[in-house]
């Protein structure tokens, strides 16, 4: 997903020697991670941001997500200020548009029963889905005895297989609750699990370093 904004006025840019910044929250100290100069980065905690300059780029600011990171394309020449502005600017706009792609638990919950009905006969049919905000380790957690499954909202924005996957592992468990050959041979089932487990072992990774714990 890509937004993009315009820089308002005619404004002129002088070419200056290109870099760009990689802040991550790993990377910057403490005492830097509270300053202004870096407060940004709150808006997504354990992802990368990363700034690009380019002389070519004159008045277009872009971002967008690749992977676990977030690309916030800049001209050259925009001062620190405005670059602190546009890229707070464009991690809100990204975040808003994935807000309002982000599926609602009712089309959670649709999700699941047709993965439920697809991969496991129908025989683990969830309650209720829904997302939920404090779930800093887990990307899913259920309780069997209600048949509820819970998200982590740090899966919003995540390709849709990959949330599939997630919910996955949710249903399995609802059968199966501990991680046994045969919970894994249920899960198998669904066909990007290998694929999935490696995009959010690489997300994992890439944003703090801690594994998961399901
Ligand atoms: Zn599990």
């Amino acid at each position: 997903m890509i937004v993009a904004g315009e820089l308002r006025g005619g404004r002129s840019f002088h070419a200056r020697k290109v870099t760009f910044a990689r802040l991550t929250r790993e990377n910057v100290t403490p005492p830097l991670w509270k300053s202004a100069r870096v407060g940004y980065l709150s808006y997504v905690p354990p992802e990368t941001v990363e700034v690009r300059r380019s002389t070519r780029r004159r008045r277009t600011v872009s971002a967008y997500r690749d992977g676990d990171k977030t690309i916030v394309l800049l001209p050259a020449g925009l001062s620190t200020t405005d670059e602190e502005q546009w890229v707070r600017r464009m991690l809100e706009r990204l975040n808003a548009k994935e807000q309002r792609r982000r599926p609602s638990d009712d089309d959670l919950l649709g999700r699941a029963t047709e993965l439920a009905t697809r991969h496991l006969d129908g025989k683990a049919m969830p309650t209720s889905v829904r997302w939920v905000e404090n779930q800093r380790h887990r990307w899913g957690s259920c309780t069997p005895d209600h048949g509820t499954i819970r998200l982590s909202t740090r899966l919003r924005g995540m390709p849709a297989w990959v949330v599939d996957y997630v919910i996955m592992h949710e249903l399995v468990h609802l059968l199966v609750p501990s991680h046994g050959p045969r919970f894994w041979e249920l899960v198998e089932r669904y066909p990007r699990a290998e694929r999935a487990r490696g995009f959010l072992e690489g997300f994992s990774m890439g944003s703090s370093g801690a594994s998961e714990e399901w």
